[in-house]
């Protein structure tokens, strides 16, 4: 098993495997790409610099020194193959470069703990999708009844729509609990107040690399080859606010006002072997979206909850990215069939990643059934929606032998509605006739 001259823990996310990218900032330093290995950042600006890249597609490109991936997300798979090999041998145990330097290992390793965590891209689009079976099949029960649960489109093509980037709020940010308008089932008249049914969704992400020309469609057998790494997705919801806006036009206000993705990218190549079969796909998909290659990745996925009152977090959920029905090529192809062009930096989600079990239910939507099941904590109280001060934390990893390719965190705190001290239990304001 290849090994780092830094030291890794076993459970560490950050192995020599894995290698995300992220971009961070210190007292002293602006902000940067790196790449995490064990408790460490290392500085790629600094090795740049160092000239440590020179035989690779980035020299004199300047594309870590910069606060976002974006330049070098945009320079592809070749170059990204390129550099990850670099980064590798660099770090590699019996590799004296780096190891044997001190003043460069002084200065392009950085702890975690002392750096601050930015958004690794500046994202020009999101979209998010609809991707699992059983979530859709969940939400569409609950909304629409057994009879209607999945529409005729569903199992025909992957289903999305375009979210809001300028609200993707990096991992630690905190999340303000939306005002909005809303109609209870037993009033004639909406509301308008504090959102009272917030929501997570525990979702995956995927961040373009090199774009396409508009009019130009990414076939499916290319699809992968855009994509640049993943990132964990928490797309907070507000299920009231949804409920009352979401026809004829879909989400709105419901979901843009957060949606917090975690800091590091884990490039596709890290994932490799943890690739896997998906769903059986049922009708067979149109000739546009099929594929032999296996689209799936076998990523755990957990979901934790800790409310002011907890002494600790208590897990919510476990799920599995593979049990996604349209895989990340499928979800590709299609968004670009049209001509539609994808730009680096973009962000794509999987939509909530719900499985068999009750368990692995994504949203507490589901987890509670709305509101019929509400979900037990083991400090005797219960919920069924985000409560103000409630703490959510996604995290995922793939398990290999003896090592984890990890995706770290995502986190955020619900703060009260402004001007609502506790809003979660706030007045609500009748709209006037
Ligand atoms: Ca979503």
């Amino acid at each position: 098993m290849k090994r780092s001259f830094i030291e890794v823990k076993s459970e560490s996310h950050f192995p020599i495997q894995n290698l995300p990218y992220g971009v961070f900032q210190t007292k002293d330093k602006e902000p940067r790409v790196g790449v995490a290995i064990g408790e460490y950042i290392l500085d790629l600006a600094v090795l740049d610099e160092a000239g440590l890249f020179n035989q690779t597609g980035v020299a004199q490109k300047e594309v870590f020194s910069q606060p976002s991936l974006n330049a070098y997300m945009a320079l592809g798979k070749k170059v990204w193959k390129e550099v990850r090999s670099q980064i590798q041998h660099l770090l590699s145990e019996d590799v004296p470069t780096l190891r044997d330097d001190s003043e460069l290992k002084e200065q392009a390793l950085v702890l975690q703990s002392e750096a601050t965590m930015l958004l690794p891209a500046e994202i020009g689009d999101y979209t998010d999708f609809y991707a699992s079976k059983e979530h859709a099949t969940n939400v569409g029960i609950m909304f629409r009844g057994k009879e209607n649960a999945l529409m005729p489109n569903w199992t025909r093509l992957p289903v999305g729509y375009h979210g809001r980037a300028s609200s993707v709020v990096v991992s630690n940010t905190d999340v303000r609990r939306p005002m909005g308008q809303m109609k209870t089932p037993d009033s004639d008249e909406p509301i308008y107040g504090p959102c009272r049914q917030l929501d997570f969704e525990l979702e995956m992400g995927w961040f373009i690399g090199e774009g396409n020309q508009l009019g130009e469609p990414v076939s499916i057998e290319e699809a992968e080859d855009r994509i640049f790494g993943l990132t964990l997705v928490n797309d907070w919801s507000a299920r009231d606010i949804q409920a009352w806006e979401y026809q004829p036009l879909g989400p709105f206000l419901g979901k843009n006002f957060a949606t917090s993705i975690s800091p590091w990218v884990i490039p596709v190549e890290a994932l490799e072997d943890f690739r896997t079969a998906g769903p059986n796909q049922d009708p067979k998909p149109l000739p546009y979206l099929q594929t032999d290659k296996q689209g799936a990745f076998d990523i755990q996925l957990e979901v934790h909850l800790q409310g002011e009152e907890m002494e600790e977090s208590s897990k919510l959920a476990v799920s599995n990215f593979k049990y996604l029905y349209w895989n990340m090529a499928q979800q590709i192809a299609h968004h670009t069939v049209n001509g539609c062009n994808l730009r680096p930096g973009d962000l794509l989600a999987s939509g909530t990643i719900s499985g068999p079990d009750k368990e692995s239910r994504g949203s507490m939507l589901e987890l509670s059934w709305r509101g019929a099941e509400p979900i037990q904590l083991p400090n005797g109280k219960e919920r069924v929606w985000l409560e103000d001060g409630d703490r959510l934390t996604m995290t995922g990893w793939c398990q290999g032998n003896g090592y984890r390719i990890g995706f770290g965190e995502v986190t955020g705190k619900i703060l009260p509605a402004h001007g609502n001290v506790s809003a979660s239990k706030g007045s609500m304001v009748k709209a006037s006739k």
